[in-house]
């Protein structure tokens, strides 16, 4: 089906929007069908959207900030990334950020009252010396009760453990896209190896952040897939990312003319539908692909970023809290006591 023209399948997502029960679950074509909906369809589309986001998250737009605690030379070659092993992207590199830096940031969560403080490290594996590194300054930092959540590679189950016992809140690993696409995407580790480590977290009592990046060559089935699969693992936060495409990777010519902001909406609408308790974050490309229409985008999504997107910039903490407000929502003050 072509964006645009008037099928059966049309009607059908009319119907599916105007009768719409959130236990009822999309099957793989109707998912499909809705990021096929033509434009003047999108109105019901985000209306549908606004009702779940409204039930479940209010009015409330969490924000968080990221640090890259560790940055470049990883050994895997993830073709969006700036700090894969294959990247020729000038981006700095270093193996632990200062404490001055990663305190700093922990400090502008609590005192700015952010929803989170999330911590990226690059690379795949760590010796139990890094991860009992990194626990060391996450007690310090769980002083000032402000929520974490780190980005890391596959963990063991005993690094895991002791970042558990650290105090970490959450962990951000995410699918990126289908299980029949990653082979495409990188080949030094797997899909299922994502999805197993996500278990293993799950088991241990983690919070979980997992989610994708849309616009790398995918097909919308990919994102259908990539979206039930995350649906199965129900993640309390769902980063959806719009490829920004980095000189120096794999992806640096990736044609993003289809990355249009009504495409974009509606794969934050269907993330919004298939996977409706989760918070709904759109991730990096919100500058890009959503300028100048935040408050439709604050209908659907529930959190977003502060600051940059680990090697890419981003908007400051002011400006996201004041642009939230003239949108009529609110910067979440999440509680830091949970
Ligand atoms: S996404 Fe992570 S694992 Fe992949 S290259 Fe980048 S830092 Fe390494």
């Amino acid at each position: 089906m072509k964006e645009g023209t008037v099928t059966m399948s049309d009607t059908f997502i009319h119907t599916l929007l105007a009768d719409w029960d959130e236990e009822r679950s999309l099957s793989r074509e109707e998912a499909v069908a809705i990021l096929d909906l033509p434009k003047e369809e999108m109105e019901d589309l985000i209306s549908c959207a606004y009702a779940l986001r409204t039930k479940y998250k209010g009015k409330k737009v969490s924000v968080q900030l990221l640090t890259n605690v560790r940055s470049g030379n990883c050994s895997q070659n993830c073709a969006y990334c700036a700090q894969s092993c294959e990247s020729h992207a000038p981006i700095e590199k270093y193996r632990r950020v200062s404490d001055e830096k990663l305190y700093g940031d922990n400090d502008l969560v609590d005192e700015k009252n952010l929803a989170r403080h999330c911590i990226g490290l690059s690379g795949i594996k760590f010796t139990d010396a890094e991860i009992e590194d990194l626990a060391e300054r996450i007690r310090i930092m769980k002083k000032k009760n402000t929520q974490i959540c780190c980005s890391i590679g596959f963990l063991t189950e005993k690094q895991a453990k002791m970042l558990k016992e650290a105090g970490l809140d959450r962990i951000n690993h995410n699918l990126n896209s289908s299980r029949s696409f990653y082979p495409e995407i990188c080949s030094t580790h797997t899909y299922d190896q994502r999805v197993n480590n996500i278990k293993m977290l799950q088991g241990l009592g983690f919070e979980i952040c997992s989610g994708g990046i849309i616009g790398m060559g995918e097909s919308k089935e990919d994102v259908v897939d990539m979206l039930m699969d995350l649906k199965a693992i129900s993640p309390e936060s769902v980063p959806i990312n719009f490829l920004l495409p980095i000189p120096g990777t794999r992806l640096a010519d990736r044609d993003i003319s289809g990355l249009t902001p009504e495409y974009c909406m509606k794969v934050l609408c269907l993330a919004r539908l298939m996977i409706p308790k989760s918070d709904i974050r759109c991730a990096a490309g919100r500058e890009v692909y959503f300028k100048g229409i935040e408050p439709e985008l604050f209908k659907v999504v529930d959190s977003i970023f502060a600051s940059g997107y680990l090697t890419a910039g981003g908007q400051g903490i002011d400006d996201t809290m004041k642009m939230i407000r003239d949108a009529g929502f609110t910067g979440e003050i999440e509680s830091t006591d949970e």
